[in-house]
């Protein structure tokens, strides 16, 4: 689904990314984890496609086309899902009425009509069910006023809406409050399946006890420094950053 190639970033100049290789394919969930400042926000934007950061080498390449030429929007519309770290406020605008419009834009880019209003309704229906969200949080203007769990909760919301292939969930370095963390976690885990793809990125193992990966990366200094299966966040957890630092010097 996707591949990276030697990616290499920079921002205002100077190289954060220095060579990622990274392959995940359909069904799988993989983790990126690195002490803070090692690249791992740049490296979901860059897969977005964010404009303040400047692919110097290598490829992005997904489902067999290349995105490096494509916009965030464009990218968005073949299925790539970036998780907001900061969302916006629109007052006046309810979270089901900016999901509409979503829903018809990507419709639209795939050269569709617009959703019929009986069968948004009935997605709506099944996904706020299936996610356990009630129709008085539909119904709120998008973000005004939303705690950090019903931010998150937003945004899973629009993750099953939008039916992405590849989801991108970058967690705030903050990390998420016990509320969030268990909305985001059954949210994803409902939405895994056999044909879409989730990359966490975070710099905490918890989130992975709830979102089991099946391959945990270790990013430092713009990186891939080390590669395993889920008991490696666990031996992060319990032996921090530095050991692999010092065993990727050599
Ligand atoms: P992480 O998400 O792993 O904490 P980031 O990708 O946010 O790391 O940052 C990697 C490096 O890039 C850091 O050294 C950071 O200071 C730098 N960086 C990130 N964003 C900017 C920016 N907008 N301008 C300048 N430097 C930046
Ligand atoms: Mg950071
Ligand atoms: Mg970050």
């Amino acid at each position: 689904m996707l591949k990276i190639k030697n990616l290499h970033a920079s921002i205002e100049e100077k190289e954060i990314l220095k060579g990622i290789n990274l392959e995940i394919n359909p069904g799988e969930v993989h983790a990126i984890m690195g002490p803070n400042g090692s690249g791992k926000s740049t490296l979901s934007s860059v897969i977005a496609g964010k404009e303040e950061y400047e692919m110097t080498e290598g490829e992005i390449i997904f489902e067999g086309s290349d995105l490096s030429e494509l916009d965030p929007e464009e990218r968005a519309h073949k299925g790539v899902f970036l998780s907001f770290q900061y969302p916006v406020e629109i007052p006046g605008v309810s979270v089901t009425n900016f999901m509409k419009t979503a829903i018809n834009a990507h419709r639209k880019a795939n050269g569709l009509e617009d959703m019929p209003a009986n069968e948004m309704l009935k997605l709506i229906r099944e996904k706020s069910e299936l996610l356990e969200i009630d129709r008085k949080f539909l119904s709120r203007s998008l973000n005004e006023g939303f705690s950090g769990g019903e931010k998150k909760r937003n945004e899973i919301f629009q993750m099953a809406m939008l039916e992405p292939k590849l989801s991108i969930l970058d967690e705030t370095d903050s990390g998420l409050d016990i509320d969030a963390l268990k909305i985001v976690s059954n949210g994803v885990n409902k939405l895994r399946n056999e044909n879409n793809a989730v990359l966490v990125i975070t710099h905490y193992q918890r989130l992975l006890n709830y979102i089991v990966p099946d391959v945990v990366h270790v990013l430092i200094d713009g990186k891939i420094v080390k590669t395993g299966g889920k008991e490696l966040a666990h031996e992060l957890e319990e032996r921090g950053y530095d050991w692999i630092k010092q065993e990727s010097a050599v």
